[in-house]
C-alpha cells in the first residue's frame, strides 16, 4: 500500500468510526504559533493556568511530546446540540460543550479504536500517543496546519461545516502518512466575537486574555472571581458561549450525530441554582456530576457561580440558601461569595449577616463583608437581556 493509499484508507476509517474532521499534520515546530503562545503567557494573560506555563517549551513541539512521532492525525467531532430554550427563572446557563457527557470519556475510547483500525491496515503493531484537549501540544494550531479549519478571532478552531462547535484530538503516529494542505484562510474578522464579549477578554490581535475570560473564571479558577466581573456573568453558570453564539461561522451547524453530547445525556442546557446551592459536600457533588464536564469546577466554583448567578438574575427566592451558606459552608470562596450576593439582592436585610462576617475567621470573608457593607457590588448588574445568548439566539 502506498502512503497516499493508506492515508486515504485512515481517513475513511477515522469517517466511520464518527469523527466528522480529519486532517494529517507533519511533526514540525509550530513557529510562529509559538511565537503568539509566549508572547500570550508573558503578558500574563494565562492567569493561574500553571500547566500553561510547566508546557511552554514542548507545546510547539509535537517531538518533545513524543520523540517516535511521524505524523499527526487531528481529529475533530462536532458538539453542537442546538440553542437556548428561553431560562427559567432560577436557572443558570450551561455552556454548549458541556449539556452532555464529558467529552475527555466520550472521545479517547474512538481513537483506541482507531489506532486498531490502523494496525489492521497495516497488519502490524503501531505505536501510537493520543490526546483529547488534555495534551501539551498547540491543537488548534495543528488542526489548521492539518487543515481542518482557520482560526478565528477568539481563538477558537473554525471548521466549514461545523463552525467551532467541535471537539479537537490528536494521535501522534509513528507512520508516515501524507499531510494535508494548511487551511490558509482566514476568519470573516466581522469582529462579532470581540463586540459582544461580554468582559472585553479578546484582544485586536485575536489573543484572549484568561483573566478577563468567563469560560475561565466559572470553570478554571479555583478562588474568587474578581468583584468587577461577577455581573458580566451575567446568567452563565458554568462556561461561556458568547463568542461562538455570535460567530457568522456558527449559523447553521447540523446537530451533532452523536447522541453522548447531546443535552438529555449530561447536565442539559440549564441548572436550577436552587440545586446548586443545596449541595452539601463534594462526595455529592462528585456524585451528581460524575461523567460530566461540570466536575471540573469542583463544588466550590460552582455554588460560587451559582451564587453570582443568583444575584445577577435577581433570583431572590435564593436569599434563605445565600444566608445558610454565608454564616455556615466550611469554604470560604463560597462564604464570600454569598456574602456579595446577599447584598447585591438585599442589602437592607442582609446587613446582620455582613456584620457578623465581619468576624469570620477568614480575612477573605472579613474582606468580602467590609466591602459589602461599603455598597460595594463594585460594578453595576449588566441587564441579562445584553447577553446574546439569553434570547437564545445570536445577534
Ligand atoms: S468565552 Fe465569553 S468571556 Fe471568554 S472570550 Fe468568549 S465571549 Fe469573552
Amino acid at each position: 500500500m502506498t502512503r497516499e493509499q493508506l492515508t486515504s484508507q485512515i481517513k475513511a476509517r477515522a469517517r466511520a468510526l464518527g469523527f466528522h474532521g480529519v486532517g494529517v499534520t507533519d511533526i514540525r515546530p509550530l513557529r510562529e504559533d509559538e511565537a503568539r503562545y509566549h508572547r500570550w503567557l508573558h503578558q500574563g494573560w494565562a492567569a493561574d493556568l500553571r500547566y500553561m506555563q510547566t508546557s511552554a517549551s514542548v507545546r510547539a513541539h509535537p517531538r518533545r511530546v513524543w520523540p517516535e512521532a511521524r505524523s499527526i492525525l487531528v481529529l475533530a467531532v462536532n458538539y453542537y446540540s442546538g440553542d437556548f430554550d428561553p431560562l427559567p427563572r432560577g436557572h443558570g446557563r450551561i455552556a454548549r460543550y458541556a449539556w452532555g457527557r464529558d467529552y475527555h470519556d466520550v472521545i479517547p475510547p474512538r481513537l483506541r479504536q482507531l489506532v486498531a483500525e490502523i494496525e489492521r491496515l497495516l497488519e502490524r503493531p503501531v505505536r501510537a500517543r493520543w490526546f483529547t484537549d488534555a495534551g501539551p501540544l498547540l491543537e488548534r494550531a495543528l488542526a489548521r496546519r492539518a487543515g481542518l479549519g482557520r482560526i478565528g478571532w477568539n481563538a477558537c478552531l473554525i471548521t466549514e461545516t461545523f463552525g467551532s462547535w467541535v471537539f479537537l484530538s490528536e494521535i501522534l503516529l509513528d507512520v508516515e502518512l501524507v499531510p494535508d494542505q494548511e487551511e490558509a484562510r482566514a476568519c470573516l474578522s466581522v469582529f462579532e466575537c470581540q463586540r459582544y464579549c461580554p468582559t472585553g477578554a479578546i484582544a485586536p490581535d485575536g489573543l484572549v486574555d484568561a483573566r478577563l475570560c468567563l469560560s475561565y473564571h466559572t470553570i478554571e479558577n479555583r478562588g474568587a472571581i474578581p468583584r468587577a466581573l461577577r455581573p458580566k456573568l451575567g446568567d452563565w453558570l458554568f462556561g461561556c458561549d458568547v463568542c461562538q453564539a455570535v460567530c457568522p461561522h456558527n449559523a447553521r451547524v447540523p446537530i451533532t450525530d452523536w447522541p453522548e453530547f447531546h443535552p438529555e445525556a449530561g447536565v442539559g442546557k440549564t441548572l436550577a441554582l436552587a440545586d446548586v446551592l443545596a449541595i452539601a459536600s463534594e462526595d455529592e457533588f462528585r456524585a451528581r456530576f460524575r461523567g460530566t464536564a461540570l466536575r471540573r469546577a469542583k463544588r466550590r466554583g460552582l455554588l460560587r457561580n451559582a451564587a453570582i448567578v443568583a444575584a445577577n438574575t435577581g433570583y431572590d427566592d435564593a436569599i434563605p440558601q445565600l444566608q445558610r451558606l454565608a454564616c455556615e459552608d466550611p469554604d470560604e470562596i463560597i462564604r464570600g461569595h454569598a456574602l456579595w450576593a446577599l447584598q447585591m439582592l438585599d442589602p437592607v436585610r442582609s446587613r446582620p449577616i455582613l456584620e457578623r462576617a465581619r468576624r469570620d475567621p477568614h480575612p477573605f470573608v472579613r474582606e468580602e463583608a467590609e466591602s459589602a457593607l461599603e455598597g460595594g457590588g463594585n460594578g453595576e448588574a449588566i441587564p441579562v437581556a445584553a447577553n446574546p445568548e439569553s434570547t437564545g439566539e445570536a445577534p
